[in-house]
């Protein structure tokens, strides 16, 4: 579960996120649509506390952070890094390392981060390979994988660390075309399993079959909330209807 309420994000003078309110029920998958520079990426990246905004709360389950009120130094710090916690990141390309196979990449972050048993988790990072369909690449380097393969063992290393919702930021958009499809149906595959998750792309098929729910981000401010039959199907604000007209 998400909630967000009164974000605002600015970079110097330039004011990008501007109030941003919205709720995801566990188990849901919100896509937010928005032009270049809208704010998707500043936004994603504030539910996690890659950002810091300057104002409104997120609280991901029962980790709540009141950014206007962080408390400053190490204190803050502790508090950030526990909403980081809650989320697993995908972005649209990963810096798989090249000296580790596929399995050590998908191991490292709980074993290191979390401080979590190797043999248990290696045997959980074979289950997440398989699932994104991998299962028998875990020996392989990520020079012997293509991109769609890649990003699918960035999925598994992001599940890896058990988040509570996984965060997806165009994650196909540096992929050949003919790479998109599996990624995307690695994704929804999540999405049916019952996984919270929070998708920025331009793929608008997909977000129409994926969304329960779709925000429309235009100058940090969602002027468009609702279903994907609501918001893609039959949009109520011109400035939603213009984008769809751009990228359909
Ligand atoms: P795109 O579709 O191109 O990825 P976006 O909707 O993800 O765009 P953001 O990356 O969130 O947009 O950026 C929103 C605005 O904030 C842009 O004007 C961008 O230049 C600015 N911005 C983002 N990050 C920073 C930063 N670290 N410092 C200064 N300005 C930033
Ligand atoms: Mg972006």
């Amino acid at each position: 579960r998400i909630r967000v309420r009164g974000l605002e994000k600015s970079f110097g003078d330039r004011h990008v996120l501007r109030g941003i309110d919205f709720d995801s029920p566990a188990g849901t998958s919100t896509v937010v649509l928005g032009a270049s520079g809208s704010g998707k990426s500043t936004l994603l990246r504030s539910l996690n506390a890659l950002e810091v905004p300057e104002r409104g709360v997120v609280a991901i389950d029962d980790v709540e952070v009141d950014f206007a009120g962080l408390a400053t130094g190490r204190a803050g710090r502790r508090e950030t890094e526990r909403l980081r916690g809650q989320s697993g990141m995908v972005f649209q390309a990963h810096n798989l390392f090249p000296h580790r196979t596929v399995l050590e990449d998908v191991v490292e972050g709980p074993v290191i981060a979390q401080r979590r048993p190797r043999e248990e988790v290696a045997a959980e990072a074979r289950a997440l390979l398989d699932q994104v369909g991998l299962g028998d690449r875990g020996d392989t380097y990520p020079f012997q994988l293509s991109g769609g393969q890649q990003q699918r063992v960035g999925i598994a290393r992001a599940l890896a660390l058990r988040p509570k919702v996984v965060l997806f930021d165009e994650p196909t958009s540096a992929l050949d075309p003919e790479l998109v499809g599996e990624v995307l149906a690695v994704i929804k595959d999540l999405a049916s399993q019952g996984w919270t998750t929070v998708i920025v792309t331009h793929e608008i098929r997909f977000a129409r079959q994926v969304a329960d729910q779709v925000l429309f981000l235009d100058e940090g401010v969602i002027v468009e909330k609702g279903t994907s039959d609501e918001v893609i199907g039959d949009p109520r604000e011109d400035r939603t209807r213009r984008f769809l007209s751009r990228i359909l």
